[in-house]
């Protein structure tokens, strides 16, 4: 797809990797409609990239807030060709300790948010494909969390190994529809993920703009070449 005046919708755009999605898409031409929960910082992230980044407070875990967001991109936008799956988070203990609370939540963002917004998204890429023959493209980011179980990580495992289910599944059924779906499992990178989980991070993470460049690669693919899943890992973890 050749993102120039694309329409592209990116969950958890007010920091870390949503917020570089946002800049590679605006970076490439396209539009982004960026969703998370705090008005303060999809602000800060408008005036660093500018009025081709639309701020829209949705909590996407509330099916009627997602509902209502993607009622106003529709209105708003001649079109909506992408939509990066990227709202989620960590939180870690062990099995017979994670709060309750802790591990509802984390299925609600991380598995719920999904769906909510693909579900929203996926009519008009249907109608787009019915009238020009492509309907777009969704890229669910998992992590290798997703891939590979690890002590402590019981919830935040299982909600990217149900991503992963999804993904694939969505992939089969949706590809017949002009819809690509990509499934991405990043390793560690740089961002407030780990302070947002309450420990402390990779000592070598990624940076955040190579996975978002990758994103772009995956989406700039020629219409009938579907890449499906992408795994990517800091090449030296410990430093
Ligand atoms: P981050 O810096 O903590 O950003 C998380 C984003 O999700 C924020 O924009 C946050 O915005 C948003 N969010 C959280 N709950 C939300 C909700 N209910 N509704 C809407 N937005 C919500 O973390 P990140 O590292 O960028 O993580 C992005 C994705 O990458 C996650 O799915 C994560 O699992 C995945 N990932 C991260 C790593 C890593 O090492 N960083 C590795 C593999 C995969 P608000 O708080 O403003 O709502």
């Amino acid at each position: 797809m050749n993102l120039q005046d694309k329409v592209a919708v990116v969950t958890g755009a007010s920091r870390g990797l949503g917020e570089h999605f946002a800049a590679a898409l605006i970076d490439k031409g396209a539009t982004v409609f960026g969703l998370a929960r705090s008005a303060d910082d999809l602000d800060r992230v408008r005036d660093r990239l500018g009025e081709r980044f639309h701020p829209l407070v949705c909590d996407v875990t509330d099916q009627d807030d997602v509902t209502r967001a993607f009622d106003e991109i529709n209105q708003q936008a001649d079109s909506l060709d992408v939509l990066v799956n990227n709202a989620g988070l960590g939180r870690f203990g062990a099995v017979d300790d994670l709060p309750l609370d802790e591990w509802n939540l984390q299925i609600d963002v991380n598995l719920h948010g999904v769906h909510h917004c693909t579900r929203a998204a996926v009519p008009r890429m249907k109608a787009q494909n019915a009238a020009h023959g492509f309907g777009g493209h969704i890229v669910n980011i998992a992590s290798v969390a997703g891939l590979v179980g690890n002590p402590n990580l019981s919830a935040y495992n299982a909600t990217k190994f149900a991503l992963r289910g999804y993904s694939e599944a969505i992939m089969k059924e949706l590809r017949a529809d002009g819809i690509k779906v990509t499934c991405v499992y990043p390793g560690s990178v740089a961002t407030h993920f780990a302070d947002a989980a309450g420990r402390s991070g990779s000592p070598n993470p990624m940076e955040p703009e190579s996975v978002a460049a990758t994103v772009v690669h995956v989406l700039e693919g020629p219409d009938n070449y579907l890449i499906s899943e992408v795994v990517m890992r800091p090449l030296r973890p410990k430093g």
